[in-house]
């Protein structure tokens, strides 16, 4: 599998890149640290005329206190994150999924930016070109069929990121910029929740920085992860989740969110409902888990088998909660 030819530029500055993203629109791609996208290209699912390198742009890569929370730059490294000493303190769980990323090579190359920008996965995509040629277009590839739900009437490629659950369990937010304009939305609205088009990002956007709001002071996180290889995988099933409780042991707060179980990050919406107010035990979470279960609905299409998959939600969402809690 060889590179597509493209013009590689590498702005100094984000008003630069933001410039330059503006100019060459859909025919421009964003790199960071380049490990998904380069595999992407590899594999013939991309060939843009012109790559947009943001990898000389220093202020895109800081971590910084924001009264009690973070703002971290979309290029902090991963294994930055990692051993970021302010993370660790504020927000560990951050930390611990990110840890989790594939593995330490990767995580000295890939970003938050480029991992919370990641494309979603299936079995039938993520081939070579030749492979992919021998059955045909489906819905991501432009074609009018998904190979994996017979029948089906739309894509369902699987979104597979393993950082952006725990920063949507934290009520993150991130800050997009183009060209003359900026927003700043809750990190959940980053995802369509569609397979073929996942990011509500328009060309010509950059997301720039995520924020993370301070947490109250008794809060615990954990991140749970199913992979076949511990040393390197993408996650089959990844659940994150995040409670408080206050002086006297009750549950005042608390959110889970999945990850390799549907096309976008997933939040289990009753489980705030279902921990406020009670002290978290084992049958308190077993709960939780269930409800995870209902909402997890994993596709054959990213490894392993999809009913087992969607068993492990609910094995790793009781997992996460009990660690969580005990972790305030
Ligand atoms: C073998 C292997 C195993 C992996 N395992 C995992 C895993 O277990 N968990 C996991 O989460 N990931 C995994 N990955 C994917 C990837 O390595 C990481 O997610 C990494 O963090 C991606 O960051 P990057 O900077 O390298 O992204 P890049 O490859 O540079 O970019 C990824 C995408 O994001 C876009 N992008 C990058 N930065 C921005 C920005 N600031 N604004 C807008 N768009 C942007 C790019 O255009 C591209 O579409 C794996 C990859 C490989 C090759």
């Amino acid at each position: 599998m060889q590179l597509p030819g493209f013009q590689h530029l590498q702005p100094g500055s984000l008003s630069e890149a933001l410039e330059l993203l503006a100019e060459h629109g859909e025919e421009a791609r964003i790199i960071a640290g380049g490990t998904e996208l380069l595999v992407s290209m590899k594999q013939g699912l991309l060939a843009p005329a012109y790559v947009i390198d943001l990898k000389a742009i220093p202020e895109l890569d800081f971590i910084d206190d924001d009264d009690g929370g973070l703002r971290i730059g979309a290029l902090t490294r991963l294994v930055t994150i990692v051993n970021s000493r302010l993370i660790c303190e504020r927000s560990p769980v951050l930390a611990q999924a990110s840890s989790m990323v594939a593995a330490p090579p990767l995580q000295n190359m890939g970003t938050l930016g480029g991992n919370l920008c990641l494309n979603t996965r299936c079995f039938y995509f993520n081939q070579s070109r030749s492979w992919r040629q021998t059955r045909g277009s489906c819905y991501k590839t432009g074609g009018d069929t998904c190979h994996v739900v017979k029948g089906g009437n739309r894509c369902f490629a699987t979104y597979q990121g393993d950082v952006a659950p725990a920063l949507m369990a934290l009520d993150a937010k991130v800050r997009i910029a183009s060209k003359g304009s900026e927003r700043t939305v809750p990190l959940a609205d980053l995802y369509t929740g569609k397979g073929k088009r996942p990011l509500a990002l328009e060309p010509g956007e950059v997301l720039v920085e995520v924020q993370v709001p301070p947490s109250p002071s008794k809060t615990g996180g954990d991140y749970q992860k199913l992979r076949y290889r511990g040393s390197m995988d993408f996650p089959l099933v990844g659940v994150a989740a995040v409670v408080s409780r206050d002086d006297s042991g009750v549950c005042t707060g608390g959110k889970v969110v999945l990850t390799a179980v549907s096309r976008g990050p997933l939040e289990v919406g009753e489980a705030g409902q279902m921990l406020e107010g009670r002290e978290v035990t084992d049958q308190v979470a077993a709960q939780v888990a269930d409800a995870a279960f209902e909402a997890a609905r994993p596709v054959d299409n990213v490894g392993s088998d999809a009913s087992y998959r969607r068993k492990m939600v609910r094995v790793l969402t009781q997992r996460a909660i009990l660690n969580a809690w005990g972790r305030e």
